[in-house]
């Protein structure tokens, strides 16, 4: 099979743990004898981080910039233990917070649908794509303990620290105290999610929903719906009326129902914790973590970071450190290359590559249908005891090679 040539690099940023390991497999067996290709090789593994006070991660951000297309391994974002386990100097901040901050991307989610695998919520045919919204609100709020007797009020200041509006949220009377929180958003991460969306939407040809809470949130969610409207009209409508595509806002509850009641096919952009709570309802409900993606998209929709969903699977390292055989889904990481590497296709108009990666995730899906698939499918198909015999499921590297198999062929029949 003659290898495709890939005119311009693309960021790769490496991990930690069996994400790392699946890493170098799909690598070595299903890119390097295809793709013609240059990446851009960073270290995000914990021990390169702490060695350079976590510059590497910085470093990486600036070439996902640069270069515009970016694929990334599962990284550990240190707790407390990773830190003595690793003897970290410091506990650093999670790589994705730090690329996400950086790029000003949104994060969609989205699943990658196998016929045999079945779905907690059987009507979910086509895959639901959740966008979250990565900044403010819940996540930037400070909270605080009130005391008896205290009230609560929300300041304003103007630019010179004089007193512009004062709102009273709560009176707590003598009896008892509680609790309270002042949380925030910015007009323009609002417009920047709204364009990332937007333009996911286009791209993958999804009509597309804002869900929010503006029956009792009227000024705070309101404004995201009138933001999101004005984007929409002002550059978005054309574009969408001439794929037959469409954006409306819907009220959180009637949305949950729709997506419960639909067959899936759409863009769901949520707000912060909308996103953090629906995102895994979601994976659940099609089947299994390894089968869920992911990626950044920047608002003016030119770069794109690819990924699992998932982490660094710390169980099946550990079986992997001491020589036991594993069974690691990886094909939400090869969806990460895919993904990432259809962005540089459709940024350099490689259309030979658009033709690999549409063979890469079809020998993904195929060799699961065709029955060969890790042992967290197996379960999921079978049930627990059934799907954990071992004539159930191939192991790690088995997964792969079977994938590899049913690529070769296929590129060979397509390019050969
Ligand atoms: P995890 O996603 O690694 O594992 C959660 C559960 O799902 C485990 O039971 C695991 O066995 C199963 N699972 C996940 N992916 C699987 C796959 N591909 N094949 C088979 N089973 C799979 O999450 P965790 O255990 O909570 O976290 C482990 C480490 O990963 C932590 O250090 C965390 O910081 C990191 N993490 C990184 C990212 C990221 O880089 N995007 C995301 C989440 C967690």
């Amino acid at each position: 099979v003659p290898k495709v040539r890939v005119q311009n690099p693309v960021v790769e940023l490496d991990g930690d743990e069996q994400a790392r390991v699946i890493w170098g497999l799909i690598k070595r067996k299903l890119i390097e004898p295809y793709l013609e290709l240059e990446t851009v090789y960073f270290d995000l593994g914990l021990p390169e981080r702490d060695r350079t006070d976590d510059q590497i991660t910085l470093d990486a951000a600036k070439a996902v910039i640069k270069y515009k297309a970016a694929v990334k391994a599962a990284t550990i974002t240190p707790d407390e233990a990773r830190v003595e386990e690793f003897h970290l100097k410091r506990m650093y901040p999670s790589p994705n917070g730090t690329l996400r901050n950086i790029l000003n991307g949104t994060v969609f989610r989205e699943p990658i649908l196998v016929s045999n695998v079945p779905r907690l919520v059987p009507g979910w045919q086509k895959p639901i794509v959740i966008a979250r919204h990565g900044f403010g609100d819940q996540y930037k709020a400070q909270d605080v303990e009130v005391p008896a007797g205290h009230t609560v009020e929300l300041v304003l200041r103007d630019a010179q620290g004089q007193e512009a509006r004062r709102v009273p949220v709560h009176h707590f009377g003598a009896n008892g105290g509680g609790v309270a929180m002042g949380m925030f958003n910015t007009d323009e991460s609002i417009r920047n999610f709204a364009k990332s969306c937007f333009e996911f939407a286009l791209r993958r040809q999804l009509p597309m929903y804002l869900s929010t809470k503006n029956t009792i949130l009227k000024v705070y969610d309101n404004r995201w719906r009138s933001l999101f409207q004005q984007v929409y009209d002002t550059e978005y409508q054309d574009k969408f009326a001439q794929r037959k595509l469409w954006y409306e806002h819907r009220l959180i509850d009637d949305m949950v129902a729709q997506a419960l009641k639909s067959s899936g096919g759409f863009l769901w952009a949520c707000k912060n914790y909308d996103g953090d709570v629906q995102s895994d309802i979601v994976a659940q409900g099609y089947g299994s973590l390894g089968l869920m993606s992911s990626v950044l998209l920047t608002p003016d929709g030119s770069t794109l970071l690819a990924e699992a969903a998932h982490g660094t699977v710390t169980r099946h390292y550990r079986l992997h450190q001491r020589g036991e055989e594993t069974s690691t889904n990886s094909v939400a990481s090869i969806f990460a290359w895919s993904r990432g590497l259809g962005h540089r296709a459709l940024l350099d108009g490689n259309e030979a590559l658009r033709e690999y990666v549409r063979a890469l995730e079809a020998a993904c899906v195929e060799t699961i249908e065709a029955g060969k698939m890790t042992k967290d499918l197996a379960i999921a198909i079978h049930g627990t005891q059934e799907g954990s015999k071992r004539e159930r499921y191939v192991n790690t590297e088995e997964f792969v090679d079977a994938v590899q198999q049913q690529l070769h062929d296929k590129l060979a029949r397509a390019l050969g």
